[in-house]
């Protein structure tokens, strides 16, 4: 039986920021995971970062999560290239322009622009069923395995663990210790266990028999084509028809994706027939030449969906049990921020950024307008 301060069971970015933090914080951790690190939704996710959204605390976070992409640089692969939001009702627009005044308070430098700009931002787009737009250069991309490996090899150096293959199958929680046990039968035990495996939380609660959390699990499909030259920078976000898609920076391939209209629930991971023909011919209306650009493959992941559509974290009810999750189509671009914010609260028990718009036991409000 090994002995850590803290256990984590999930190698995506949100075990690997928090396990991460907790090692700067002078924990010793180990990290617990079934697969391989990113092989979750991580691994699946299309680089976004942004920092625009509807209220305070997701601006504030993503805002702290760019600070430390920035950090990690070249070595993640970051790239501020933007986020362009195209208006294309007037219902859009008056979102945006809500949205704008609360980002412009906590100091995001984000701007409306006409379809000129949007030209000059986005050559070869189409723009005559645009309105404007709303675009914040700050906002970028960073290469999700990158990122998670960046974190791993800093848990290592700082003498944590990681172990994968190992599936957490058994947990039992006997006076202040909790005892791990793996599908391979290895045994582990700690003051500290945190649950970050993303669309399998309520999977580990139910170890632990905590209440389940109201999450709702989506497959979300993905798609990645040839390199190109350079022809634009941000990821392009439209609404209807829905789609988002960027240009890589390092490796100047498209990828993209959309939220299906009727949500496929559950953790499929096969293709759908339509998923490739619907988003190929949203892209081609607003950009007619690439239409000859090839798409290399295509995959499904997960988003892990609360009712308002923010993260969830927190101590559950049993004490030093802690969830962090439930980051829908946000988990990577708030995984830095949350991973430094949820260890702060682990061992200091003190938080910046987190409010109670992202805590667990909170009642569901209304949700992030731009999702
Ligand atoms: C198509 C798509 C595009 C996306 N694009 C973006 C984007 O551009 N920007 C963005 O910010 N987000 C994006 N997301 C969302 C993002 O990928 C997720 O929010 C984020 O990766 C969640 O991270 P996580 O660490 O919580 O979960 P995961 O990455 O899923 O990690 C959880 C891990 O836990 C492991 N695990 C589960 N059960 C056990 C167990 N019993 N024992 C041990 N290990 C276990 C799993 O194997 C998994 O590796 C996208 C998602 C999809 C599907």
């Amino acid at each position: 039986m090994k002995c850590y301060d803290a256990i984590i069971i999930g190698g995506g970015i949100l075990g690997c920021a928090v396990g991460y933090e907790l090692e700067e914080l002078g924990l010793t951790v180990i990290i617990l995971e079934k697969n391989f690190l990113t092989s979750g939704s991580t691994g699946r996710c299309i680089s976004g970062v942004r920092q625009q959204f509807s209220t305070p605390t997701s601006i504030r976070l993503a805002m702290e999560s760019v600070k430390l992409f920035e950090e990690m640089g070249e070595e993640v692969e970051w790239y501020s290239g933007g986020y362009l939001f195209l208006a294309q009702k007037e219902e859009e627009k008056e979102k945006y322009l809500h949205a704008m005044k609360i980002q412009k308070k906590q100091g995001l430098e984000v701007e409306f622009v006409d379809n000129k700009e949007i030209k000059e931002i986005v050559p070869g787009i189409n723009t005559s069923t645009l309105i404007g737009g709303v675009y914040c250069p700050t906002d970028g991309e960073a290469n999700p395995f990158l990122v998670v490996k960046r974190y791993a090899r800093k848990i290592k150096e700082k003498g944590g663990e990681i172990l994968t293959q190992n599936k957490v199958v058994h947990i039992k929680k006997e006076g202040n210790i909790f005892f791990v046990t793996t599908s391979k039968g290895l045994k582990f035990s700690s003051p500290i266990l945190i649950n970050a495996t993303g669309a399998w939380l309520n999977e580990v609660n139910k170890l632990m028999n905590v209440p389940p959390l109201p999450l709702r699990i989506e497959c979300h499909e993905a798609f990645i084509t040839e390199s190109l030259p350079p022809l634009f920078s941000p990821m392009v976000v439209s609404y209807s028809p829905n789609c988002y898609f960027q240009q890589l920076h390092y490796t100047q391939q498209i990828i993209g994706c959309y939220t299906p209209t009727t949500p496929r629930e559950g953790r499929e991971e096969t293709s759908t027939y339509s998923f490739l023909p619907t988003i190929t011919s949203r892209i081609l209306k607003l950009i007619p030449t690439l239409q000859f650009v090839k798409v290399l493959r295509s995959w499904v992941g997960w988003y892990t969906l609360t009712p308002d559509g923010n993260p969830i974290v927190g101590e559950t009810e049993l004490p030093n049990f802690w969830v962090v999750g439930g980051a829908s189509g946000h988990g990577f671009m708030f995984g830095p921020a949350l991973g430094k914010e949820v260890a702060q609260m682990v061992v200091r028990r003190e938080t910046k950024l987190i409010t109670e718009e992202i805590l667990i036991g909170r009642e569901f409000k209304k949700g992030e307008e731009l999702g």
